[in-house]
Parts: C-alpha cells; structure tokens; sequence
C-alpha cells in the first residue's frame, strides 16, 4: 500500500471537524450554515510590470470567514497552489484559532498564486501594492488586519502598510502585523509561532508523562515555524533526530545540533540541502520514523488515511495549518496518538499579532519579557481550556479545542443578533 499522502480537500477536512463539534453542541441549522461559510470572498486579478518591462498577470484571494469576534485577521500566503478552497479553509481555521485563544479577532485569509522565489525583490514589492491597492477596500486595522504566511515576510507587510497608509493620505500602523521592528512590529513576533508550538509541545509531553530528556522529535518544514520549533524544543532538552525542507530530509537518531544546523541553513542560502553531519532520508520517511513527537510544520494534508496507520510517534503538534487531514483523525484516535490541533497548536503566531496591533493602536512598545510571559499565559490558559474540555467530553483535543471555538463564536453571533 502507498503512503504517500493524497491530496485532500482542506475545507471539507475543516467542515469535517466542525460539525462534529456542532453535532455535539447541538448548533441549529440555519445558525450551522451561516457560521460555516465565509462572510466575504474576494477575488481580484492585477497585472504589474516585471524588471525586464513586460506585464504580467497575477491572480489573488481574500476571504473573511467571520467578523464577529472581531476585526477579521489572518495571514496572506504567496504560493502558487494558493487556490479558493485552500483559503477557505484557512480563513476559517483563524477564526477558530482566534476563538480558542481567546483573542478578539474573527478570521480571514488571502493569497496569490506566485511563485515569490522566481521573483526579484523589486517585483515582489510591486505584487504586493498592486494587490494591497485592490483590496484597499477591504482591509483596515478595524475591518480587516493582514498578517505574514507562507511565502511571505516583515518586507511584504512593510509595503502593504505603506500602501495602505498612502492610500489613505498618513500612516496606518496597525493595518497589519508582522512588519520589521522599525516599521512598528513588535519584538518577539518573528518566533512567536515556533514559541507557541514549542511551549505547547512540552505542556502536551507533560500531560502524557514524555520525559524531555529521553524523547525524540522531527520536524517536517524549515520556514519560519519549522526552524523557531526546532530551535526552542532543542534550547528545551529534547533529541531533535529529523528535520526537512522543501528539498531535503534529514536524519540522525542521536540527535542534530540545531544551532550548527541553523548557521549551515543561513550560510547555504536558507537551505538545509547537503548539511554533513546527518542522513538525507525520503521525505515521506520523516513522518513514519520511530520516534515519541511528530511536528508537521509545512502544509496542509501531509497526514492522511494512507499513511495515518504507519505513524510511530505517541505525539503529533499541528505546527502548520491543517496538516492533518479529517480522514486521519479516526485512525489516529485508535492508534492512540495525541494530537494537538493547529488551532491551538500554532496560535504564538496570531497571539503576538495581537499585541503587534495593541501596540500600534496604543502607540506603545512592548519589551521583549512583556511579550513572551502575556504569549505565555495565553498559550497555556488556552492549552489547559481545551484539554479540560476533552476530560469533560470525552473526545479528542481537536474536538475539544473546536467545540471552545465555534460554541464562543455561535454564543456572540446569537447575543449580536439577540435584538435585530
Ligand atoms: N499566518 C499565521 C497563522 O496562520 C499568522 C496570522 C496572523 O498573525 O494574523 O496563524
């Protein structure tokens, strides 16, 4: 049998954990579909001129799944499997992720379908405030606030600030986080994801009695979330023995030295390719490796029903959005692997977003101790909720963490609407 992953469809794994929670929560029909669907979807197509003068066209989404926590936030992805289903799917998981945090934003999502590696600087800067212009419209630190994905970084959400902030005749910090410290971001928000998956790895180890000194992790993705995961849980005790990029996997079961690994990735152009001192393996092995923690820290649908049932870990911590898909879930309960759901899992990322735009909008900045020990508190207040909830209910942390979600979220929209 192939355990090669099949693609899925990420909405329908996100509509899948949904109405197992509103089937618990008993969610009335009409009050089911209008939470489930996306307020707004956008979708705009823009053409910019390349460096060598020829135009060329780009096509970009924006989806608001729900405002009714909040200004909606999420982040935007340059990719080019970006497609609508796929934003979708990730505008709603930051609504739940919002939710469960406890963090007064709704959730959206955009992307456009670009290769960033295949352009030049000067033409991502133009793909950027070409398609912060058609959106103009639709973001705003109270309506919509953007943030960093995959694909993009501090300098995208530089111009996407100053273009806004031009648009509208002076400066809007607080339009979107993410941004360089000397263009109001905040201090802490580069690692906060990583942070937060490696904080919540080790409350989870705890909870399921993985000594740190005698467990083993890989991680699969080298991103930004990846690479912070790798360094904190490595800072923290734990054997590293695998880790991958785009490219490469590797492997070493005594364990690499993520420091010398981090200055080999800076050195060789933000990749881990030909790193001596471990062994490259297939991708597709990281995950089945022997081992107590698996963290998938690069997309979605990396683990499926095929190969759900060769999994060894006794863990697995969603660093990236959705890798698990819906069709996994059953197998993986039977097999009695933990999972951490990425709502709660990776939620350092739009917790440090948070204080980013508490800041802007307070004209504050906050030392580095004030950031951590408030993503701290958070992270483990929302760790504690959810895994009570899986006690009260008897169901997985996934469940759990959706019935926290999409019960605050249906409870605010039925006191919003109580008087109309
Ligand atoms: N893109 C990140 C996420 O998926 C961060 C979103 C944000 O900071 O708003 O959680």
């Amino acid at each position: 049998m192939s355990t090669t992953a099949i693609q899925q469809n990420p909405f329908q794994s996100m509509l899948d954990r949904y109405n197992t929670a509103a089937d618990i929560l008993n969610l009335e029909q009409s009050l089911r579909e209008t939470l489930q669907r996306p307020e707004k979807q956008v979708l705009i197509n823009f053409s910019i001129k390349l460096d060598n003068g020829q135009e060329k066209n780009f096509e970009g989404y924006r989806v608001i799944h729900s405002t009714v926590l909040g200004p909606s936030k999420g982040g935007i992805r340059y990719d080019t499997a970006v497609n609508l289903e796929e934003v979708k799917a990730l505008a709603a998981w930051m609504t739940w992720k919002s939710a469960v945090t406890g963090i007064p934003f709704g959730g959206a999502k955009g992307g456009i379908i670009v290769d960033p590696k295949q352009h030049s600087k000067t033409e991502l800067e133009r793909i950027t405030r070409a398609y912060t212009k058609a959106l103009a419209d639709v973001f705003g630190p109270d309506k919509d606030v953007p943030a960093p994905d995959m694909g993009t970084g501090p300098d995208e959400m530089g111009w996407l600030m100053d273009e806004f902030s031009l648009l509208h005749g002076k400066p809007i910090h607080a339009v979107v986080t993410g941004k360089h410290l000397n263009a109001g971001g905040s201090l802490g928000r580069t690692e906060a994801t990583g942070r937060g998956v490696s904080s919540v790895t080790l409350l989870a180890m705890q909870k399921l009695g993985l000594a740190i000194s005698h467990s083993t992790v890989a991680i699969q993705g080298f991103g930004n979330v990846g690479l912070h995961t790798a360094q904190f849980l490595y800072e923290a005790g734990l054997k590293v023995v695998a880790v991958s990029d785009i490219n490469t996997a590797l492997y070493h079961p005594a364990g690499i030295n993520i420091p010398e690994l981090i200055l080999y990735y800076n050195l060789n152009n933000k990749s881990i390719t030909g790193y001596p001192k471990a062994e490259a393996i297939e991708h597709d092995e990281l995950l089945l490796l022997p081992l107590n923690v698996l963290i998938p820290a690069a997309k979605e649908d990396v683990i499926t029903a095929a190969n759900a049932p060769y999994i060894k870990a006794s863990l697995i911590v969603e660093g990236a959005n959705g890798p698990v898909s819906s069709d996994a879930d059953a197998i993986l309960k039977d097999k009695n692997i933990t999972v951490v759901p990425d709502i709660v899992a990776n939620a350092g990322g739009v917790t440090v977003s948070y204080f980013e735009w508490l800041q802007n909008s307070l004209h504050e900045s906050w030392p580095i101790e004030q950031v951590n020990n408030r993503l701290n508190d958070i992270l483990e207040q929302s760790f504690s909720d959810v895994y009570t909830t899986a006690t009260q209910y008897d169901v997985t942390l996934r469940v759990a963490a959706y019935i926290l979600a999409v019960k605050k979220v249906a409870q605010t929209y039925l006191l919003n609407k109580s008087v109309g």
